[in-house]
């Protein structure tokens, strides 16, 4: 990434006002030098890549990185920051999609980059306790090898932390098969403001002793404290994976499609994506990815994983003759070998790389009735005209999960005002969330009463300010603030 690309800071773009916090001061940096002392940033270089995001449309100048390795450490870090009124940003990969992941000012990064060690495997369970900073493809790696998989996986894995996917509730491309985090996290363990230990890190199936308050912290987007540790139920390694990769005409025919997956692909099915042409235009075209079934105007991605190599195979092959028979499918072809199954996934995980590539992106998650999802594209299109360079829609086909994507070849705040509210009202009159998986970070905090009602937003405001008086946990995110 090049200085040159760098987006105008986040205040100046988007005229926010800075809190009343303390400024870092020498003395601050002493301090921290003698808690984890080698592991304080304040070179502006280092710094840089921590205070833009991965898309590189929002810029802090935070001026001080800390990299605690244990959560002692985060105790003693959060613990002074409070005292003094510092704000702080937690920081895994820093791949998040809505501008939560750096400072919106001079707010102290504190990163999980060191924090990355398996604490305990159980081989018998499959409950995995790690630290918040294990990069998800190493910790898929490490289960491989005991036979067992991560329950989530998503495009960003080979940098995302498992705290960052914990904190933004990630959802990504197995939930249909495994379901959501707040199924599969067994136990957590956070920080909070203030320096105490919230430790609910057991690996239990079943726990009904209170509230359970590891829920509070899952999707938190670090605005109450910095997850330590977890402990996260994993499932067997699949022993056969097949994907078939469909073309269709209309957007009927992909639901036509996913009804009759489930139906034919029963208890196998473990992932049902779908994109459209556009999309496989930015895979093509930035990435020089080759689609093996182009001029189609919808593919459908379908992975299966059982335990019986053969018999997935032939089902997989019926479906596919069924599908073809019905003249739902234009095209298909299927991957049964590793090197064509991760060819196929590749045109459906890097289109988010290919659209940054493309240029600016206004990004949407959507979730809304499956039957709604192509719609809200084809409106969008017609709405911008030729003010968009390209409109894209893709998603979790089986989670009715819309991504919808809009790149310009700049940031404008004409097209941004076309844009909003008309996707969320869009959103919300087909009963829709106006974030599926990607959180509400900076970008989209104020919009979050498209979602949910007054009260339920007082609700969280009330538990922010209990756990978080001061309000140093990542200000100017997810909760708007009470009035
Ligand atoms: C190519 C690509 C594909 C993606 N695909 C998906 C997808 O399929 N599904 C999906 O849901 N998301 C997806 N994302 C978004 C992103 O990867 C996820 O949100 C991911 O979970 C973020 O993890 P991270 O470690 O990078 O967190 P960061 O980006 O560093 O942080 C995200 C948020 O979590 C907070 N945070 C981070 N670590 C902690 C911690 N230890 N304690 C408390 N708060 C913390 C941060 O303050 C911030 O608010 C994708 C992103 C990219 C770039």
């Amino acid at each position: 990434m090049s200085q040159a690309t760098d987006p105008p800071l986040t205040e100046l773009r988007y005229n926010v006002k800075r809190l009343p916090f303390a400024d870092v001061t020498e003395e601050d940096v002493r301090h921290f030098q003698n808690i984890i002392p080698g592991r304080v940033i304040t070179d502006e270089s280092d710094l840089r890549p921590h205070n833009v995001d991965w898309l590189r449309t929002v810029k802090g100048h935070s001026k001080v990185l800390l990299k605690p390795r244990t959560t002692q450490e985060v105790v003693k870090i959060l613990k002074y920051c409070n005292e003094r009124c510092l704000a702080v940003t937690p920081q895994g990969g820093n791949t998040g999609l809505v501008g939560g992941s750096v400072p919106v000012f001079d707010e102290i990064i504190v990163s999980t980059a060191l924090m990355d060690r398996v604490i305990k495997f159980d081989e018998i369970s499959g409950a995995l306790v790690c630290q918040a900073g294990c990069i998800l493809e190493s910790l898929n790696e490490y289960l491989e090898e005991r036979g067992y998989i991560m329950p989530l996986d998503l495009g960003a894995k080979g940098s995302c932390h498992i705290g960052g996917n914990l904190a933004t509730n990630a959802g990504g491309l197995r939930l249909l098969r495994y379901g959501p985090l707040r199924g599969t996290v067994l136990g957590l363990e956070a920080v909070l403001p203030d320096g105490s230990v919230m430790n609910c890190l057991n690996s239990l199936r079943k726990d009904n002793t209170g509230y359970d308050l590891k829920q509070l912290f899952i999707g938190s987007e670090g605005t109450l404290g910095i997850i330590t540790a977890l402990s996260i139920m994993c499932p067997r390694k699949p022993r056969a994976v097949n994907v078939a990769f469909l073309g269709c005409e209309y957007f009927s025919q992909v639901l036509q499609i996913f009804t009759m997956c489930r139906d034919q692909l029963g208890e196998i099915l473990s992932a049902c994506e779908f994109m459209d042409a556009e999309s496989m235009r930015m895979v093509q075209m930035h990435l020089n990815l080759i689609n093996p079934l182009p001029d189609n105007a919808f593919y459908v991605l379908v992975e299966t994983s059982g335990s019986y190599g053969k018999h997935d195979e032939a089902k997989l092959n019926r479906f596919l003759e069924n599908a073809v028979d019905s003249g739902l499918v234009t095209s298909g072809t299927v991957g049964t070998d590793q090197t064509k199954i991760m060819g196929i996934w590749a045109l459906r995980e890097r289109i988010t790389e290919a659209l940054a590539l493309d240029g600016y992106v206004y990004k949407y998650d959507l979730s809304m009735p499956v039957e709604k999802l192509y719609a809200l594209v084809e409106e969008t299109r017609v709405l911008l005209g030729a003010y968009a360079k390209s409109v894209v829609g893709y998603g979790h086909l089986g989670d009715g999960n819309l991504h919808l994507n809009i790149t310009a070849k700049s940031h404008s705040n004409s097209l941004q005002s076309l844009l909003e509210p008309f996707v969320y009202d869009w959103t919300a009159k087909h009963n829709g969330s106006i974030s599926a998986e990607h959180g509400l970070g900076f970008k989209k905090r104020d919009h979050i009463y498209y979602s949910k009602s007054m009260g339920a937003v007082h609700l969280m405001q009330q538990i922010k300010r209990m756990l978080d008086p001061k309000g140093i946990m990542n200000p100017y995110k997810t909760i708007p603030p009470m009035d």
